[in-house]
């Protein structure tokens, strides 16, 4: 049977589970995937383990996305430029790692607003951390004319500019309402809004009516920023997608099927989150 799994410390949050059993189920494989806490001090050896069995590779989630790049014997170059992987692929008894959430950001906003192109103008992006990199890469990737980067940390910040370079612009956190002058995106890639978190303080006041707005955070679905952009007219994608699409190339990769996202799943998904 193949074989893999969701890495992380901890680990019963995790929805990949819910996702990745879905589609083997749905497409009929007889593969399986389960849950692994693996501790910070174990990392290297799960990893190795990988090599044995019928393992196929893993997800890696908090806090080993970027601590498991020292243990792979390849990354891919989305990944080495985002500093971080979520999917190891076992090949030739080799593991490669690669980043998803970048192909998974764009994907949902591809699936989820139709007609949406990045191209259109400025996307405002806030945060700087590894879900904010995999986004400013996706996005330059897409085409973005300028991608404004508000970080609370301006050390984060400014490495994250120093490594995309190019069309990405650092603008301080105090100037975040200012920053959504002209935008044609606003994405929220802090973990602000999220159940216990405070909520991200922003007026929208300035921001296009035609700006489509993202948060990536999924837990509630409609964060207090979603809500306030729909409120006013704006078009308004919530985070779940991310995160199913996000898998695609994994289980495309470990079991051979490129998987679709379908309103069962998102539903199956959901269920597991209560
Ligand atoms: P991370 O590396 O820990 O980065 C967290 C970000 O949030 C940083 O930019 C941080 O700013 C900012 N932040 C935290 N508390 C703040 C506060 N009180 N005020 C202002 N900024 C604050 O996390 P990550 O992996 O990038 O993930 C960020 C969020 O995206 C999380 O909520 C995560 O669950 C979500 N996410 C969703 C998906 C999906 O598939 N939908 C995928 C990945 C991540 P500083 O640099 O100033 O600390």
């Amino acid at each position: 049977m193949m074989k893999a799994c969701v890495m992380g410390w901890p680990i019963a949050h995790s929805l990949s589970p819910a996702l990745h059993t879905y589609w083997l189920k749905a497409y009929g494989i007889d593969g399986d995937y389960t849950r692994q806490a693996v501790r910070p001090e174990e990392l290297r050896a799960a990893l190795t383990r990988l090599k044995t069995d019928d393992w196929r590779g893993c997800n890696l989630t908090i806090p080993h996305k970027e601590a498991a790049m020292a243990h792979l014997d390849q990354i891919d170059a989305a990944a080495r430029r985002i500093g971080a992987v979520n999917t190891v692929v076992v090949e030739n008894g080799r593991l490669a790692g690669f980043n998803t959430d970048g192909f998974g950001f764009i994907e949902n906003l591809r699936a989820a607003a139709p007609g949406f192109d990045a191209k259109t103008g400025p996307a405002v992006v806030l945060g700087a951390g590894g879900a904010a990199r995999a986004i400013v890469d996706a996005l330059s990737a897409a085409g973005a004319p300028a991608i404004r980067l508000v970080n609370r940390t301006a050390d984060r910040a400014r490495t994250l500019v120093r490594d995309f370079g190019g069309i990405v612009e650092l603008v301080p956190w105090d100037r975040r309402t200012i920053a959504l002058d002209g935008a044609a995106l606003l994405v929220n890639a802090t973990s602000l809004g999220m159940d216990k978190n405070p909520r991200l303080d922003i007026d929208l006041a300035r921001l296009p009516k035609t700006a489509l707005v993202n948060d990536i955070v999924y837990a509630p679905l409609e964060t207090p920023l979603l809500r306030a952009a729909k409120t006013r007219g704006n078009r308004v994608v919530d985070g779940l997608g991310m995160l199913l699409h996000q898998g695609q190339p994994g289980f495309r990769l470990w079991f051979g099927v490129m998987p679709e996202v379908t309103p069962a799943l998102r539903q199956a998904v959901l269920a597991a989150m209560q």
